[in-house]
Parts: C-alpha cells; structure tokens; sequence
C-alpha cells in the first residue's frame, strides 16, 4: 500500500492521518514484519490493521548465505504457492561507497523462453503485484542490515521474469521505494533489465524519473540470436538498436548490453567481430559475464581461455566492456536456480 492507499484506509476508519505516515514508515522504511511491532500505534489500531488486512505477502522459505558472506539467496514463497527467489549483493568498498544491491523478480517464471535460462523453463508464470516486489526489497534489506549495512543502496530487476512485461507493477514498486518516508532509492540506483521488448523500451523511455537500462543481448547474430531468445527474437536487432538509441536519446541516461558467454555458442572471436560492428558508434557499455551453468542444460559456460580470448578480441576491436564478476556460484548462482534446487530436493527450509 502506497501513502495515499492508507490515508484512505485509515480516513475510511475515522483515524487521524498522521497515523498513515508512521504506518508508512514502519512498513516501507522501517521494514516491520508484523503490525505488532508498530509500537507507537494504539493496540485497538493494530489489531484491526491484523484482522482486516494482509500483512506480508511473501513468506521466507530458504536461505543461502555464500561462503564469503556476501551473496545471499532467498526463496519466497507467494500466497498462491508459487516461488521466486530474490538475491543480496553486498559490495565492501574502503570509499564509504559500500553498496547493498538487491536484485528482485518481477515475475514468477517467465513466457519468453530464452533456452540457456532457468526460469526460462517455466510456462506457468504471473506477473508480481508492487508489494510482492516491494516485500523482496525489504527481506533482503533485512538480511543486509543484520550484516552490518544500514539500508539497501540499490536495487536491480535481475531476477525471475520480465520487468518490462510487468511496467505497472514495477512503477508502483519503484514510486514507493523512491519515496522520502521509504527506503528512497533514488531512481538512479534502480537498473532494470530487459530481454529486448521494443515497444516496452519506447514506453519506458517517456518516465519522468528514467531508470537504468540493461538489455540481455547475447549475441549480435540475428539468427543465433533469434534462437537463444525466442521471446525476443520477435523484433530486429535493427529495431532493438533504434528503442536503445531513443531510450539514450530521451532520457540523457546510459544503457549496458549483457553479454553471457556460453562455451562454443556466442564466445568466437567472429562473434566478438559482430559484437563490434553492431556497436559500432554507438554510446553503450557491455558487461561480458561468465554464463552461470544451468542443471540439464547444454549451455555451458565459456572456459577461462575463452573469456579471456573474447575480451581480448573486443579490446581489439574497440568494444566498450567491462568484465564482470558471476556471484554466488555456490549457493546455485543463476537466475531460475535456487528455486530449482529447492524443487529437486524438496528439502524446503521453514522459517
Ligand atoms: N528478463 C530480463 C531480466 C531477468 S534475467 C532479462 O532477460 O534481461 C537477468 C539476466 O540474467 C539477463 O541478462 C539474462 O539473460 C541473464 N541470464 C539468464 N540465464 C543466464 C545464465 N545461465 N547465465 C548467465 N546469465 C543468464
Ligand atoms: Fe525471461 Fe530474462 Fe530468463 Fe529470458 S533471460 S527467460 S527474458 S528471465
């Protein structure tokens, strides 16, 4: 519930509505998990807010912390039963500058069916409601603050589903951590990544408060590409550059390409010649990443050697990149995974 959706509620109550910004506060700032610990409510008022309302929409259903202590895995579980996962990245700098970036789902599952991803392989998927992602930020804000850090500084949707697929949910999300009286993660702080959704990217680049764009690229071949995203390989690689140039464009912002290097399909040095040509005058960083491996799946990552030849070949040939760090691998680091694991096992960990 955003300010305005307790200020009704409690108006429609005959309280005060200065009660709606301590409710705020202690849902969206705060964290609260439970109207019990709003301390500065009269009793009356919080047990009529835990008969009339739903309290916290996503219960915790496992954790995994990583051996170094700094990557940590959620599962959740939403009222339907579904499951998505959520990660916590904490960043150490000597600066100050330390940073907790939460990467959250916007869907549980995904329909575009990219075939080196593990959430790709779930047809049964729905969009998640502002809270649900809401309620992800804020058990991983949680788990950050018992690690030391007084709040989340950023906040990317990398996780389960897409986000573009999902943009009214995601806005009302983002309004309310943006928000003075939450957690205010300014919009610069907020990355959200796409699979390509060329009409969507349009949309997207007519926000007031323009966020970061990530597009998943992977491949600069339009048929390989077409074939490692069904979803979407719908539009041209000529139409995805056109949305990307407008998002720049419009919003003065910078966009970063995901590039995820799978042994012997997207990581020759041809491929890395593509990549160059499509890029070619264009303002946009690359992260190269080191796929994740994914059980069952004939996309295995690149070897060392190979990483280390396809970025050598991109400094070559004048790509802007950065080679960025896979997190996590331990705790079953890729998109999809910890959800997977949890279903073979079936070892759920209640809370
Ligand atoms: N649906 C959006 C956001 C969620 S996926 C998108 O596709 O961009 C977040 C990122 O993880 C995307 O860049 C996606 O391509 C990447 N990804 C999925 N499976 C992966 C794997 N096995 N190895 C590395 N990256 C992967
Ligand atoms: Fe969906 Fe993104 Fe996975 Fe593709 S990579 S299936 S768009 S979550």
């Amino acid at each position: 519930m955003d300010l305005a959706g307790i200020t009704d509620l409690l108006a429609a109550w005959g309280e005060p509505a200065y009660r709606a910004k301590q409710i705020f506060g202690w849902l969206h700032q705060k964290n609260a998990e439970d109207w019990q610990e709003m301390s500065d409510l009269p009793k009356a008022l919080r047990q009529k807010l835990a008969e009339e309302t739903d309290f916290q929409p996503l219960r915790l259903l496992r954790r995994q912390d990583a051996a170094d202590g700094n990557t940590v895995k959620l599962l959740l579980e939403l009222a339907d039963g579904e499951q998505i996962e959520t990660v916590l990245m904490l960043y150490w700098r000597k600066d100050s500058r330390d940073r907790a970036t939460c990467c959250v789902s916007s869907q549980s599952g995904c329909a575009m069916g990219c075939a080196f991803c593990a959430t790709g392989q779930y047809t049964r998927f729905r969009n998640l409601s502002a809270g649900e992602i809401l309620a992800q930020c804020y058990w991983a804000c949680r788990v950050a603050r018992e690690k030391g850090f007084s709040r989340l500084t950023n906040v990317v949707f990398m996780g389960m589903g897409e986000p573009l697929y999902n943009l009214s949910n995601v806005a009302a999300a983002l309004s309310v951590l943006e928000h003075p009286l939450g957690l205010a993660i300014g919009h610069r702080r907020i990355t959200i990544s796409t699979c390509g959704i060329v009409p969507q990217i349009y949309r997207l680049s007519q926000w007031q408060q323009p966020v970061e764009l990530a597009v998943s690229l992977h491949s600069a071949d339009e048929t390989l590409r077409r074939q490692l995203m069904p979803g979407a390989g719908r539009w041209t690689l000529e139409q995805l550059m056109a949305a990307c140039r407008d998002y720049r464009q419009r919003t003065g912002r910078r966009l970063t390409f995901e590039y995820a290097l799978f042994q012997g399909i997207n990581d020759s040095p041809a491929a890395a010649a593509q990549l160059a040509g499509l890029l070619t005058g264009e303002d946009i960083l690359v992260n190269i990443i080191p796929a994740n491996p994914v059980e069952g799946s004939v996309f295995r990552p690149s070897s060392a050697k190979t990483v280390q030849e396809f970025t050598a070949a991109c400094r070559r040939l004048g790509v802007y990149f950065q080679l960025r760090e896979s997190r996590g691998q331990d705790i079953d680091g890729a998109c999809g995974q910890l959800r997977k694991g949890n279903q073979r096992n079936g070892d759920v960990f209640r809370r």
